[in-house]
């Protein structure tokens, strides 16, 4: 039994062959890449249709192994649910997003679910910043 399958497992599913291919572009992924830049990157290897990408994509944000990020052009991005919780900042040039670091927020925020009787699970925090020059 390797890691994929042991943290799927711990998520209350099984590892198909298509969850496994998704699962390990997302770990090689430094990047949040949408559903059609995952199916191409699984294309590389293996053969996948992008349906499945999709279906599968959605099955594992079910299960929480996988977060997905929704953006103002409607496009929903994804990463690994393993990473710790972090804002992300849309830029407004380019698109891109790039990871804010959270100065605490996510352990403000966990304490503040504990008082009232809540694990944090999950939140969600998304800044759109235009790149400040000279
Ligand atoms: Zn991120």
């Amino acid at each position: 039994v390797d890691r994929l399958e042991r943290t799927c497992r711990a998520h209350g599913i099984r590892l198909t062959r298509q969850r496994r291919i998704v699962l390990e572009v997302l770990d090689a992924a430094t990047d949040h890449p949408s559903t059609h830049e995952i199916h191409r990157r699984a294309t590389k290897q293996h053969s996948i249709a992008v349906a499945t990408v999709y279906r599968v994509l959605n099955s594992l944000t079910a299960a929480g192994l996988v977060r997905r990020l929704m953006l103002r052009d409607g496009k929903a991005r994804y990463e690994r649910a393993g990473r710790p919780l972090h804002p992300h900042l849309i830029d407004l040039g380019t698109g891109r997003i790039v990871e804010v670091d959270d100065g605490g927020l996510a352990d403000l925020l966990a304490e503040q679910a504990r008082r009232i009787g809540y694990r944090l699970v999950e939140y969600r925090l998304t800044l759109f910043g235009q790149r400040a020059t000279g």
